[in-house]
């Protein structure tokens, strides 16, 4: 891998005349989203006085909109601050103070919204001409140097590209600092392991505020000359019609790539329940249809519950590619694109990425112990164990990472930046993983904060709990939770959604889960709720759910 880094919108480039995304508008070409962005960029050198290394937040649709202000916000060398429509005002009021963003931009659509975000922090606004997206496939490349943007490359080579705020999962949501560097490398480390290329078509429904939606959905087909079919928000029924192609043009009908969170496959099985599953001829067209046109189906961000991926098995040929990564560090387990697909596992380590499961030093000094390590060098695994310990079962520890596509910093944070790294500069995910010896995958406990339960000497996985307790003909969706107790430390608590006109109290989710589970995994406290309150990103926040519910 070379050292200079080539931006997403200089490699995008090079494909000119491919058509790059299509939207509710039409299709767009990625000359049409260059120039767009050029003719962009030059209202933001505008408004910022020709300033560089500013934070520019902005709030678009899914849309061409979308990657032309992106692409505008880098070639102008700042860093873009995504945002999302699902977030309420007083979160973009958050951001936008905690990112010190002097530019807000944003499309007319949202201009109310973003006047009153912009108002309550003294910030800039610049709101999109409704002209620029219509405009843009109409623009015509003349000459060779339209498709430049201007800059020297040693310009991005160490330039910050995104904040990316976390999920806001176990507290409030942290701003990531990632360079064009580590996009890039991000980027190419999935294009190789996932097989990207130009012939692709991805059926993109995820927000765009985050990693997955951003890097793995969008990022990567543009960085290799595919097309990415944007659909302005989540709708399970739009989701089906797109998949099966109902009518759609014949260059439509090519889809070969889909990504979601394990809640969209959830809301896609429940409709087809609901429409399809009770016309065999459909359900025979739905398997055949997508079979053969899809290569592949990935899943990530949250846990899949083994559940879904068995229906959805059913209902499609398609084996989930589960992985797992962070908005620090990018996509960093997966299973192997040509591997068996284990449902509960996350996989091996990505291209490029090395992960070990580690043991925190006792009071704090000294460094962690290193159990077992997994590299991969361009496609080729290899896992050491630590030889001079003995394992009478697989290890279980802390994952930490190496990889280029590392974050930079947590913006404005440098102490909780320096706390997540160890001293030997490995990223401390806070995730907690097993090795498996006999399939040689890795699988997710979960975070060592609220889904690793500490009870009476046990340590407790709160996502395997989950998985068995989905089993239950009875329980539609569920979440395990530690809660505070004098005798145990912590006993296991639930928080389940149950089918309609059922009944269930904890003696009988006992009696069901004796014969299921070790002992002390079995539920000791019962709380039934109409609908588990999931973020943007389908991820439960457990940390609020047991002040509410076990207070
Ligand atoms: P915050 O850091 O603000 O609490 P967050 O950690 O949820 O939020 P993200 O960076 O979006 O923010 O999510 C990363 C986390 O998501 C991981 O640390 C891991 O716990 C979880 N995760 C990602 N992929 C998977 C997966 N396949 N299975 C289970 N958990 C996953
Ligand atoms: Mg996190």
């Amino acid at each position: 891998r070379s050292n200079d880094v080539t931006p997403v919108f200089r490699k995008a480039a090079s494909f000119s005349d491919r058509i790059a995304l299509r939207d509710t508008l039409g299709s767009y070409t990625y000359a049409n989203l260059f120039l767009s962005a050029k003719e962009l960029s030059k209202e933001i050198d505008k408004e910022l006085k020709g300033k560089i290394n500013e934070q520019v937040l902005f709030l678009c649709p899914n849309d061409a909109n979308y990657v032309i202000t992106q692409w505008a916000i880098w070639m102008s060398g700042h860093t873009a601050v995504p945002m999302t429509s699902l977030h309420p005002q007083s979160m973009l009021e958050y951001y936008a103070k905690d990112c010190n963003s002097k530019l807000l931009v944003t499309t007319p659509e949202y201009s109310e919204l973003m006047h009153k975000v912009a108002k309550t922090h003294n910030k800039n606004l610049y709101v999109l001409d409704e002209q620029l997206r219509q405009n843009s496939t109409q623009k015509i490349v003349q000459n060779q140097s339209d498709l430049e943007d201007g800059q020297s490359t040693d310009f991005y080579n160490k330039k910050n590209a995104m904040i990316l705020y976390t999920s806001g999962t176990t507290g409030n949501p942290k701003g990531v600092v990632l360079t064009h560097k580590s996009i890039v490398s991000q980027i190419t480390t999935l294009v190789e392991a996932w097989k990207w290329t130009p012939n692709d078509v991805i059926l993109h429904v995820l927000p765009l505020h985050h990693v997955h939606g951003i890097v793995n959905a969008l990022l990567c087909p543009l960085y290799v000359g595919a097309k990415c079919n944007m659909l302005p928000k989540y709708d399970s029924n739009a989701v089906w019609s797109w998949l099966l192609a109902v009518n759609a043009s014949p260059d439509d009908r090519k889809i070969t790539v889909f990504m979601a969170v394990p809640t969209i496959y959830s809301k896609l099985i429940e409709e087809y329940d609901r429409v399809f599953s009770k016309d065999p001829k459909m359900t025979e067209y739905i398997r055949m249809t997508l079979k053969t046109k899809m290569r592949l189906m990935v899943s990530g961000s949250a846990p899949l519950p083994m559940n879904v991926y068995e229906k959805w098995l059913d209902i499609t040929g398609h084996r989930l590619l589960e992985r797992y990564g962070m908005t620090e560090i990018g996509m960093c387990l997966s299973h192997e694109y040509d591997s068996e697909r284990k449902p509960g596992y996350v996989g091996v380590p990505l291209p490029g990425v090395t992960v070990r499961l580690g043991q925190p030093p006792e009071e704090d000094e000294g460094d962690f112990t290193t159990l077992v390590e997994a590299t991969n060098n361009n496609g080729n695994v290899q896992i050491k164990m630590n030889h001079s310990l003995t394992f009478t079962e697989d290890p279980v520890g802390e994952i930490l990472v190496k990889s280029d596509g590392i974050f930079k910093e947590y913006y404005n944070r440098p102490e909780a930046t320096e706390n997540e790294f160890t001293t030997g500069k490995w990223f401390k995910t806070g995730d907690i993983c097993q090795y498996s010896q006999e399939s040689k995958l890795f699988k997710l406990l979960g975070r060592s904060s609220v889904d690793i339960i500490k009870t009476g000497g046990y340590k407790v996985s709160a996502l395997e709990i989950e998985t068995k307790l989905l089993d239950h003909p009875d329980i539609v969706d569920c979440v395990v939770v530690g809660v505070r107790d004098e005798k145990w430390g912590e006993i296991v608590g639930t928080i389940v959604v149950i089918k309609p006109e059922k009944e269930m109290t904890v003696e009988t989710l006992q009696t069901w889960a004796k014969n299921k589970m070790a002992a002390y995994n079995v539920p000791r406290l019962l709380k039934i709720v109409d609908a588990i309150p999931k973020n943007a990103m389908g991820k439960a926040n457990k940390k609020e759910l047991v002040q509410k519910l076990f207070p």
